[in-house]
């Protein structure tokens, strides 16, 4: 079974990054910093630039406190998805999935399903 919990947008982005290379990849959907930085509120704004500034100069920064740091993973997934759907437009894709639970399975062929160990082998 999955160690992570289940997120039909992560899911659905991740299956069309790997099953539907032409539509789309992963790079193209990587969030500009100021785009982050914009999305924050206002009291972490600072300290999120003073961390992305560091990266890449000769120190390493020191790692952003716990609570901002999920708030940026999650704003950078949030702006991965819209830069996803906004690539996609219309397009529809053949996504496979679990016929009991309805999730969004690993890939075409999968015939085990991670998020509730449905199988049809
Ligand atoms: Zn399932």
């Amino acid at each position: 079974m999955a160690e992570r919990p289940y997120d039909e947008n992560e899911e659905r982005k991740r299956y069309i990054w790997r099953h539907f290379p032409d539509a789309v990849r992963p790079h193209e959907c990587i969030p500009h910093p100021d785009a982050v930085e914009a999305a924050l509120p206002e009291h972490h704004r600072e300290a999120f630039r003073r961390y992305y500034n560091a990266i890449g100069s000769s120190d390493s920064p020191a790692p952003l406190p716990p609570d901002l740091e999920s708030l940026v993973t999650r704003i950078q997934a949030d702006i991965e998805t819209a830069s996803l759907d906004a690539a996609v437009g219309d397009r529809e894709f053949d996504i496979h999935r679990c016929a009991q639970c309805n999730r969004i399975l690993q890939s075409p062929s999968a015939q085990q399903c991670l998020w509730c160990g449905h199988d049809w082998h």
